[in-house]
């Protein structure tokens, strides 16, 4: 059995690419993960890990990470009207209330993720350039002329992939007409700032978000504003302060005392795509943005690509080497409808947090009862699942 023993490559060392090596060496699967840069990096914002990924990080034994850097999202977490007026409450445990929802600074969790990886395993400075294969396996060329053999080969190298093209024909991604202002700031300097309460306000065309991290000793802020100019060279960059504190002037103090205190700001243009007609091609298969790019509006694509590291590991695990192509197939057919149905929610939540609604009561009764589309995204335990998609 030694000698047949599973060599998988993840190309990309983001949340994706490392939460599934993590996955992956917990179950003994033979695993290298090529990052093109030369060190491992994520930028200065939060994300929101929410309990369908936490109960998995907790298995990984990653869980005290979140208590620890993380912060913990509270009950006073609400929608509200631009003017502060509730609309509804914000969901911020699974069912069963054993798993929360917490703020995280990307680099923390990126830097758990690669911490609980044995030494090795991750090397940077390899940009892939280049994939083949054969009966045998597959080879990986990278930008300095290296090569590298597995059994399987990731793709979790972001919305960009290089490698998506080898799997469907390639497409551009979709500009959504909104950007993402984004930064952190200290939260002693709004000391008025609920600590531990995600807030949403909901606008026309427009919204704001804030939730904390690192314990509350940090706020993460996020406004959604629309832009026809986005050009797809400068996906990101830094923004104007001013005119973030401009877009937002006249909502809730609490929003302006906030805006107030900003100094460096951060945009991101928002794209997505149509659900992929495939995954996988041979040893092949796609995760994370490269397999399901969504648009930030259910806080899931860490999430989702966390999950799909789960998947393939469980259903990867004690596989021998003639049969990866099949476990592959599995990965792909098991997680590709609820990633589609997520990427769908993301733009029907984007309508509802945008207000584009005739009728707001409307809007306002799918917030109200958004509860069950969380129960859905929260309670799912992918690693449970995916062990009985396997054994159907
Ligand atoms: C404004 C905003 C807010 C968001 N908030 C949330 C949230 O609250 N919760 C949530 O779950 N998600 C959120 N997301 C989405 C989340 O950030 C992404 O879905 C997630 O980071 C995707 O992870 P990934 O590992 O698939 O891709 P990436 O993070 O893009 O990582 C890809 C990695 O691959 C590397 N790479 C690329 N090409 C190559 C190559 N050729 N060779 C080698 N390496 C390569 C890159 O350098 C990078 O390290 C948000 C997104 C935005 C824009």
């Amino acid at each position: 059995m030694g000698n047949d023993r599973v060599r998988v490559a993840i190309v990309g060392g983001g949340i994706g690419g490392l939460a599934a090596a993590n996955a992956l060496a917990r179950r003994d699967v033979e695993v290298t993960v090529y990052e093109q840069a030369a060190e491992l990096g994520e930028v200065g914002a939060g994300v929101l890990i929410t309990p369908n990924s936490v109960r998995q990080l907790d298995r990984m034994g990653l869980g005290d990470v979140m208590t620890r850097l993380g912060g913990r999202i509270g009950d006073g977490s609400r929608y509200c009207r631009p003017d502060g007026a509730t609309v509804g409450p914000i969901r911020t445990s699974d069912t069963a209330g054993v798993h929360g929802v917490y703020g995280m600074h990307r680099a923390d969790l990126l830097g758990a993720l690669a911490e609980g990886l044995p030494s090795g395993v991750v090397r940077t400075g390899h940009r892939c350039t280049g994939f083949e294969q054969n009966e045998d396996g597959a080879l990986l060329r990278f930008g300095d002329g290296e090569t590298a053999e597995a059994d399987v080969v990731v793709a979790a190298d972001g919305i960009h992939s290089v490698l998506q093209s080898h799997v469907v024909d390639p497409a551009a991604p979709v500009y959504s007409g909104h950007v993402a202002y984004r930064g952190l700031i200290a939260s002693r300097l709004v000391p008025e700032w609920p600590r531990d309460a995600h807030l949403v306000w909901m606008g026309q065309q427009q919204h704001f978000m804030v939730y904390p991290v690192r314990g509350g000793e940090l706020l993460n802020y996020v406004g959604f504003l629309p832009s026809a100019e986005v050009a797809e060279e400068t996906w990101s960059g830094k923004g104007d302060p001013d005119a973030l504190r401009a877009a937002f002037a006249g909502w809730d103090p609490l929003v302006e005392r906030l805006l107030a205190r900003v100094e460096t700001t951060y945009w991101w243009g928002l794209y997505d795509r149509e659900p992929l007609t495939a995954w996988t091609n041979g040893r092949l298969t796609l995760l994370g943005d490269a397999a399901h790019p969504m648009l930030p509006h259910l806080g899931q694509g860490a999430n989702q690509a966390i999950e799909d590291g789960v998947a393939l590991a469980v259903l990867l695990a004690g596989k021998s080497r003639r049969d990866v192509r099949g476990a592959l197939r599995s990965y792909e057919e098991f997680r590709r409808p609820r990633t589609a149905k997520v990427q769908e929610g993301a733009r029907a939540n984007g309508r509802r947090y945008d207000s584009q609604y005739e009728d707001l009561r409307q809007r306002d009764a799918e917030i109200a009862s958004s509860g069950e589309l969380r129960a859905w995204l929260y309670d799912h335990d992918v690693e449970l699942r995916a062990g009985e998609f396997a054994s159907a």
